[in-house]
């Protein structure tokens, strides 16, 4: 009795460290708003980045012809082609062609890996069916998503901060990606040019502009987290006169390394943390991503079994950092069959633990359902700080002539777009990030602004934004 007790103490103390009541979110939402005033007032003011896109018009739906995208973000990299019938929603089209990038090519020179690419490329436009004949006498636009850390220069430009994500090509550093790849080409004699650089959230922003012009934002809640969204370019402090023909320009948050002290968090995060690879760094995405959801879980699971004996001997797997991902923490907290059948056998199999008493596998659902729900809240409030930031959370504030049309003082519809398998494929969490944002707005503000799915976003939006920034079009 009195092991079980001091188990059910481990999951309170957890559950107390990780609580979200709607006034610490709106600390959450004031600090995030407050940081990214920061970061655009001067460089590394913040640990938000805030880096410019110079994407200053979003694309509205009146695009035509036919335009490629490459999204490079990861062990994967995808090509695609979408014609655009100039009339809104009227994608008529996309092919899509996914490849792994070889591993050695990870790790060897940036000519040899661009070279590749540029094969893929040329590869897909050459397998291009109807009527693309017409277009062999104009030179192909690219739009490129490019999910690493990038100064940019221009729309179409942009220099590697540093690789991420097992990628090591020490010849890259100082370079400019799209001068790599548009030489890459070159070589091939590959008629395209790189018509826009940009990052996966600039281009899942693109897509859902493209289909709803209300679109101010957009979220990815992936293997990690980032968001953008549309800035007032007066509000651009740090590059003073950035006058655009559009009065605006996307900033890339990098949120994933937002930090604030009014964050939950528990001795398990400081752990986590110090343990990872990049200690200090991407705070905010430690909390909420799905690289990272999972093995908090592991680690309480982890701190229980050492309490007591509830999960018998211990496992030596369950020491092992990473075992259990985050698709496994949504299976067992959407377990519904009545003996959690599914939470027993995740134990078994990937934690190598038998025979856990049904009462346990409701604690160890339980411990999921206070992680994903801390995870999903913080996002909500980091949604909150950006609408916040831009005077769209009711609030009123500076931008409050804008947005607040018609006799009846409502609020201007506002649409952010969301991508990644944690809001599109776990819903548990959707619905929390969904519920926490009418938590924090209420009712009347937060029916005026409309979470939507985006998938594909990142390849299709790129294409879309080549499209906006062609000089045809
Ligand atoms: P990306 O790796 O580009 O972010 P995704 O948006 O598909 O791609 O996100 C994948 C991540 O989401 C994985 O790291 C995994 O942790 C998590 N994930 C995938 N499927 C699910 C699921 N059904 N429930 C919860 N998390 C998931």
């Amino acid at each position: 009795r009195r092991r079980w007790r001091r188990v059910v103490k481990v999951l309170e103390e957890f559950e107390e460290g990780s609580a979200t009541p709607v006034e610490k979110l709106r600390q959450v939402v004031d600090a995030m708003a407050v940081e990214m005033h920061a970061g655009l007032a001067s460089e590394g003011g913040s640990k938000l980045k805030m880096l410019l896109t110079f994407v200053q018009n979003l694309p509205n739906g009146s695009e035509k012809g036919i335009y490629y995208g490459l999204d490079l973000g990861g062990t994967n990299f995808r090509v695609l082609r979408v014609q655009l019938g100039g009339r809104r929603s009227a994608i008529l089209g996309h092919d899509v062609q996914r490849q792994p990038i070889p591993e050695h090519l990870m790790t060897s020179t940036s000519e040899e890996l661009f070279d590749f690419i540029a094969a893929s490329l040329q590869d897909f436009v050459e397998k291009e069916g109807n009527g693309s004949e017409i277009l062999q006498s104009k030179i192909r636009d690219l739009g490129f998503t490019f999910s690493f850390p990038v100064k940019q220069t221009s729309v179409a430009s942009g220099i590697l901060i540093k690789w991420t994500k097992g990628f090591s090509i020490p010849d890259m550093a100082g370079k400019d990606v799209s001068g790599c790849l548009n030489q890459a080409m070159a070589r091939r004699g590959l008629d395209m040019r790189v018509t826009v650089l940009i990052n996966d959230t600039v281009g899942t922003l693109a897509l859902g502009h493209y289909h709803d012009e209300d679109t101010v934002a957009a979220v990815i809640i992936g293997t990690g987290t980032n968001a953008c969204y549309l800035e007032r370019s007066d509000a651009i402090i740090k590059c003073q006169g950035l006058l655009t023909t559009s009065g605006g320009m996307v900033v890339n948050m990098e949120w994933g390394n937002f930090w604030s002290s009014h964050l939950p968090r528990t001795s398990y995060d400081i752990e986590l943390d110090s343990e990872s690879p990049n200690p200090n760094d991407q705070g905010f995405e430690k909390m909420i991503s799905g690289m990272y959801l999972g093995d908090i879980v592991r680690r309480v699971i982890l701190k229980m079994s050492q309490e007591s004996d509830v999960f018998g001997l211990a496992s030596p797997k369950l020491s092992t950092p990473f075992i259990l991902r985050t698709p496994l923490i949504a299976a067992m907290h959407e377990d519904d069959s009545p003996d959690l059948r599914e939470v027993a056998r995740i134990l078994r199999e990937i934690l190598e633990i038998g025979n856990v008493p049904l009462k346990v596998r409701k604690l160890v659902v339980k411990v999921c359902d206070v992680v994903t729900r801390r995870a999903a809240r913080l996002a909500a409030a980091g949604i909150v700080g950006i609408l916040k930031k831009i005077g769209r959370d009711g609030s009123g504030g500076i931008a409050s002539g804008k947005i607040w049309g018609g006799s009846q003082g409502k609020m201007k519809r506002t649409v952010v777009v969301v991508e990644g398998a944690l809001y599109t494929s776990y819903t548990v969490f959707r619905e929390y990030l969904n519920d926490a944002i009418t938590d924090i707005l209420g009712e009347d503000i937060s029916s005026q602004v409309v979470l939507k799915v985006m998938e594909d976003g990142s390849g299709i939006g790129a294409a879309l934004l080549a499209a906006s920034y062609s000089a045809s079009s």
